[in-house]
């Protein structure tokens, strides 16, 4: 089922962009400017990409803890 979302962008420029998220499944599937909000229907590349940095399988989603000395790159 799809469902419309209006919200802020998180990043909060200029007191956030307005956005409406479309989600499906629970999953984000698109993003676009609000015309409604205070920016207009504005949305910049970076408010374009939330989806990409969201689901990018290397987006760390819980805080790691270094098991090797520094600069080893263990985690
Ligand atoms: S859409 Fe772009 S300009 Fe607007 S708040 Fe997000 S990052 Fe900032």
């Amino acid at each position: 089922m799809r469902k419309l979302e209006k919200v802020f962008c998180g990043r909060m420029d200029h007191g956030g962009c307005g956005l409406i998220v479309y989600v499906e499944d629970g999953e984000i599937t698109k993003i676009e400017g609000d015309p409604e909000s205070h920016t207009q229907g504005y949305v910049c590349a970076k408010g374009r990409a939330h989806i990409e940095r969201i689901y990018h399988p290397d987006r760390l989603k819980h805080p790691l803890k270094r098991i090797g000395g520094r600069g080893e790159n263990k985690w």
